[in-house]
């Protein structure tokens, strides 16, 4: 069985020479694109150690048995692909009508990692999870890049400077680590989250929770927040405006699966923060949470705000997220190997064809069998 990994636009890969090795270790042929993880700080040779050969990207895709990427193929790629072959990455099957039939054309297996199952056993091959936790931190670790004082109270002879104020708004998987990564900064957090749950925790980290009665809100049976109404979100709005103008550093990944953020930061509100401060906004590629940011860039407002618009935040530690993205990948296949035959998805084809499927494939699996089989995306 061939392994085909290949190198896109974008910072991390989806194979470090540590899962490689893993992969070759256990019987497959694992194969490159040269430069797969020259931006992750892993080069050529570190893999061709491992055992794992260098390829052209088109022979790769044409020979392969699992395409491994981070992100969607171009619909030209999928052309190249084997009839029943497996490509397993994030789809962005909301935005990638295309690709997901050309996928189904071509009888490949399609795997969108964005649709794991939110299950304690599917955990470890989350990568929602994996770089949310990454982008979290780093979310606040740049905010104090572009920040004009510290996050810390110090104490010195020449006067005490207050700890900076720092408002999460989302406690999410990122919104908790950045609440945690601030609170080590010793900067004074405040968050706030419609789920009374995730208020719960990050008042366990040490948080301060804003509470916002606004009725009924509630989660999907996957912990994701429900979208609100307009009327809740502008009674939001206003509710929470007084601590984003008092706050030096505003931390936003407020998301709502499969849907564009809802906007939770007025201009209005920006326009009355102090010169000096920062929002970072998580949500920028989805058009934000904030309005006034523009995704991938950081744009100074009139008033001397810096709005973070970087909506990978994770991709500033490539090498760790590169990591955690493999490891979550190496484990999805894990979860489908048989130990008696030592075979690779001997049995998830026959799977394929079942009713009983496993929870994780029928949760993830977009395409089989020249078809569209997801749920959601079947129409
Ligand atoms: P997400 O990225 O979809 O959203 C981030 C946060 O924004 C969520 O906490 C959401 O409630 C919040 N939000 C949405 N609308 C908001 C609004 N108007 N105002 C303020 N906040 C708003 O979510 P996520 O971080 O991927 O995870 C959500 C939940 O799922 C968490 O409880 C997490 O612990 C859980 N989870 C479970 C598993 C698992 O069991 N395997 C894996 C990952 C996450």
């Amino acid at each position: 069985m061939k392994l085909f990994a290949v190198k896109e636009q974008e910072s991390r890969a989806a194979l470090t020479p540590v899962s490689a090795k893993k992969f070759i270790d256990k019987g497959i042929e694992v194969a490159i694109e040269s430069g797969l993880g020259e931006q992750s700080s892993f080069p050529d040779t570190a893999y061709t150690q491992v055992g794992a050969t260098i390829q052209s990207r088109e022979e790769g895709i044409k020979i392969a048995d699992i395409v491994i990427r981070v992100l969607a193929p171009s619909v030209d790629e999928v052309s190249l692909m084997k009839k029943g072959a497996w490509h397993v990455s994030l789809l962005n099957p909301w935005a990638n009508a295309d690709v997901l039939a050309a996928l189904a054309q071509q009888g490949i297996n399609a795997v969108s990692l964005e649709m794991m199952p939110r299950t304690t056993l599917a955990q470890k091959m989350d990568v929602i999870s994996s770089q949310a936790n990454l982008a979290g931190y780093m979310s606040v670790v740049k905010a104090t890049d572009y920040f004009s004082g510290i996050l810390p109270m110090m104490m010195t002879p020449a006067g005490t400077l207050s700890p900076a104020k720092v408002f999460v708004l989302g406690i999410g998987v990122a919104g908790l680590q950045a609440i945690a990564t601030a609170k080590r900064l010793g900067a004074r957090v405040t968050a706030f989250d419609v789920r009374e749950e995730a208020l719960e925790q990050a008042e366990s980290l040490g948080a301060k929770a804003l509470r916002i009665d606004l009725g009924e809100t509630g989660s999907t049976d996957q912990g994701y927040a429900k979208q609100l109404t307009p009327e809740q979100i502008a009674k939001q709005q206003e509710a929470q405006a007084a601590v984003c103008i008092d706050s030096d550093i505003v931390i936003t990944t407020a998301k709502v699966f499969g849907r564009k953020p809802p906007i939770l930061i007025k201009k209005e509100v920006v326009a009355q923060m102090k010169a000096g401060s920062v929002i970072a906004d998580l949500a920028a590629e989805g058009g934000g949470n904030v309005e006034g940011v523009v995704a991938d860039e950081v744009v100074t407002t009139e008033n001397g705000v810096t709005l973070l618009g970087y909506h990978k935040f994770e991709n500033f530690v490539s090498r760790d997220a590169s990591s955690m993205f493999a490891s979550n990948i190496e484990h999805f296949f894990n979860h489908f190997w048989d130990k008696e035959t030592s075979t690779w998805l001997a049995n998830t084809q026959i799977q394929l064809q079942s009713e009983e499927q496993d929870d994780i494939l029928k949760g993830c699996l977009i395409t089989t069998g020249g078809a569209i089989v997801h749920e959601q995306f079947k129409a």
